[in-house]
């Protein structure tokens, strides 16, 4: 697991993948979040 930061809250989260600068990180709770909204487009 790598330390990341949220792009969404700011929150200190960490995520099974090398957090890349040109890839927003979101903590679980964004995650959900996010990953709710475009499936929902
Ligand atoms: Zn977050």
């Amino acid at each position: 697991m790598y330390d990341a930061i949220c792009s969404q809250c700011g929150v200190a989260t960490q995520v099974p993948f090398s957090p890349r600068a040109d890839k927003p990180v979101y903590c679980q709770d964004c995650y959900k979040t996010v990953a709710g909204r475009r499936t929902r487009t």
